[in-house]
């Protein structure tokens, strides 16, 4: 297994597929919207969508990445036990899967070992584009189970997040069936609860994963290397509104415990935004925002 020169570039039909991966999907869903409109997706059923997106990506961005995996701040009991349930109705994982994955990514990121590496296969264009969709999807679907013992002992000993690990199930059936309850509610119908439950519930959930995913996949492959990190994480902007500042994802593997992702300016991060917010309120504290001399130590080249 042949890691990449540095200044390798990706072959044309590789780039295309990513592009195409990335766009195909949510042009359809997009050109659905039109088509539901009026009959089957309403403005209810669009803020809904995107109340229970917003939250659950937080409660994954700020909860399981920047505060469980990373340690970015401290928070007080009602804060931490918040954002592990939050992040656990993204449904991405029970937390200590979840979290132990992630540390192995930084551990080995981009080397054997990392989970979810879209550079394991080699470089040409079939290798790329198996490990595009290894990185993306593909390891989900994978048997191995991290060590938790090793790369999450911290967590395993916590009985407030042993306990939301466990409820990890009936976490997914509220995350699922909460949209559908406020729909049905509201219109008082089995129709907007039907809606509801398809649009906040189930194309929200598919939504998130794969802007989480692309994280995983496309931000190891496309984008701007402004700092010195040891694998092939890049910022991506496109992504960077809809995973919450998560596609600045060259400065976290530079520094990887700082609170703030988009770093330079004009980098929208919304994560950030909350940590702070969690900090002037005085949930949280000790946050590690990055200072200029260590964005000056950090820069590449
Ligand atoms: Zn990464
Ligand atoms: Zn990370």
């Amino acid at each position: 297994m042949a890691l990449p020169m540095l200044a390798a570039k990706r072959p044309l039909p590789a780039q295309v597929a990513v592009y195409a991966f990335v766009t195909v999907p949510f042009l359809a869903l997009v050109a659905a919207v039109p088509l539901a409109w009026g009959w089957g997706l309403s403005w209810l059923d669009v803020a809904l969508a995107a109340a229970f997106y917003t939250a659950t990506c937080l409660g994954t961005t700020v909860g399981f990445h920047r505060y469980f995996t990373h340690g970015a701040f401290k928070a007080r009991r009602s804060l931490r036990i918040g954002l592990a349930v939050a992040g656990s109705m993204a449904v991405q994982g029970p937390i200590l899967h979840w979290v132990a994955d992630h540390r192995r990514h930084h551990a080995f990121a981009d080397k054997e070992g990392d989970p979810h590496s879209p550079w394991l296969f080699g470089t040409g264009p079939a290798a790329l584009a198996r490990g595009f969709w290894h990185a993306h999807l593909g390891w989900v679907l994978d048997r191995d189970l991290t060590n938790q013992r090793r790369f999450a002992p911290d967590l395993l000993a916590d009985r407030d997040i042993r306990l939301v690990h466990r409820l990890f199930g009936p976490l997914t059936v509220l995350t699922l069936l909460l949209p559908a309850v406020i729909g049905g509610l509201a219109t008082w119908t089995w129709w907007g609860a039907a809606t509801a439950f398809f649009w906040a519930g189930l194309v929200r959930v598919t939504a998130l994963h794969h802007v989480t995913w692309s994280v995983n996949s496309v931000c190891h492959m496309i984008g701007e290397r402004p700092f010195a990190a040891r694998d092939r994480s890049a910022n991506f902007w496109p992504l960077a509104v809809l995973s919450m500042g998560e596609s600045w994802h060259n400065l976290h593997h530079a520094d990887p415990t700082s609170a703030r992702h988009g770093v330079l300016p004009g980098q929208i991060d919304i994560s950030a935004w909350l940590i702070r917010r969690f900090e002037r309120a005085g949930w949280a504290w000790d946050v590690r925002w990055p200072t200029p001399e260590r964005l000056a130590r950090l820069a590449a080249g």
